[in-house]
């Protein structure tokens, strides 16, 4: 599985890099980047990640 930010929604919080940091990471524009092929471990922390992302700027396929 993959995840993926909406670069147009993200307002760069941070909120995701610090709960899920195998998960997330930020690029050099300074918003956020989801990783691809992530562990199935994380997937229910993904999971809790996109619930509480302030504006629903993520994604996991
Ligand atoms: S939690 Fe949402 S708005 Fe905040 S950095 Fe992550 S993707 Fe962007």
């Amino acid at each position: 599985m993959s995840i993926y930010v909406d670069k147009d929604k993200c307002v760069a919080c941070g909120m995701c890099v610090d709960a899920c940091p195998l998960g997330f990471h930020f690029g050099s524009d300074g918003f956020a980047e989801g990783n691809l092929e992530i562990p199935q471990d994380i997937v229910d922390d993904v999971w809790q990640t996109i619930e509480d992302c302030p504006v629903g700027a993520i994604c996991l396929k």
